[in-house]
């Protein structure tokens, strides 16, 4: 579906899965350009055949145009699950983060995949490029691409449409955060979930979301100078949280306690955390 005067998407709806939702909201790969010049695709989805089929026959649809290069936003197996069967059909170049570079050489033949820099621009036709930003903390080879002639910021998996985002280092993600937020867009288009109508108050959003967890989590080492993880779930979050959740919560609480102790905030003595005075 058309979805901005350069932006088609394919919306993959959730799989119904016995291990539960993997992609709140489905999935969405992106393709950017003119259909009558040449186009560049934005992810390739999971592995499944069924996905594969969905993107090739939205091509088909869209008049089989030229299509220059698949741009990755990071190496997860939903984004790069299509990549082999997508480049062969398109002919196309597959660029990615350096990180990323040799897991895809491993699917891909010599020569198909190159790395894309930080602040590089991106040519999609004469008329558009995208401007591609290195935003590590999801993951350690993630990159953002803004469509500056729109101001459209594709966010892969670091801003979702329908939940937050699972976060490996949450200083390089708050640090990335600041510079999605740096370049003011109007939408932001994410690889999971709905399309966001205003971007910047998302990435605020999240960003306010992150620090008022931080500042809980300093408030009950405040009140109790010394705590192990669980202490403090228990102190955040909700009395009543589902079991289930715990677990995620506790996962949530460690990235942050990790950021706190990089950034000499806090001190560790395994396994339990406290205030650095010093
Ligand atoms: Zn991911």
């Amino acid at each position: 579906m058309k979805i901005s005067e350069h932006v088609y998407r394919v919306h993959i709806n959730e799989d119904d899965s016995p291990f539960g939702t993997y992609h709140p909201g489905g999935s969405s790969i992106y393709f950017i350009g003119n259909p009558n010049t040449n186009m560049v695709v934005m992810d390739t989805g999971e592995h499944y055949r069924s996905w594969t089929d969905q993107i090739l026959a939205y091509h088909k649809e869209l008049g089989s145009p030229n299509i220059s290069n698949i741009y990755i936003t990071h190496g997860h197996y939903d984004h790069i699950g299509g990549v082999d069967r997508l480049q062969k059909e398109f002919q196309c170049k597959v660029g990615c983060h350096i990180n990323l570079k040799s897991k895809l050489e491993m699917i891909l033949e010599e020569g198909i995949v190159f790395s894309i820099e930080d602040q590089e621009i991106l040519k999609v036709n004469d008329n558009i490029n995208l401007l591609a930003l290195y935003t590590p903390g999801h993951e350690n080879d993630h990159i953002c691409y803004f469509l500056q002639e729109e101001q459209i910021m594709f966010t892969g998996d670091t801003i979702l449409g329908s939940s937050s985002s699972s976060v490996r280092n949450l200083k390089q993600y708050m640090n990335s955060l600041e510079i999605l937020l740096d370049h003011k867009p109007t939408k932001v288009f994410p690889a999971h979930g709905a399309l966001v109508e205003d971007g910047t108050a998302k990435i605020k959003s999240y960003i306010q979301h992150r620090q008022k967890r931080e500042e809980q989590i300093i408030n009950a080492l405040t009140k109790n100078t010394s705590q192990n993880v669980y202490e403090i779930v228990d102190f955040v979050y909700p009395k009543d949280l589902n079991p289930n959740l715990r677990e995620a919560a506790a996962r949530n609480v460690r990235t942050h306690l990790e950021k706190l102790s990089e950034e000499g905030k806090i001190e560790e003595t395994s396994p339990l955390y406290s205030l650095n005075n010093n």
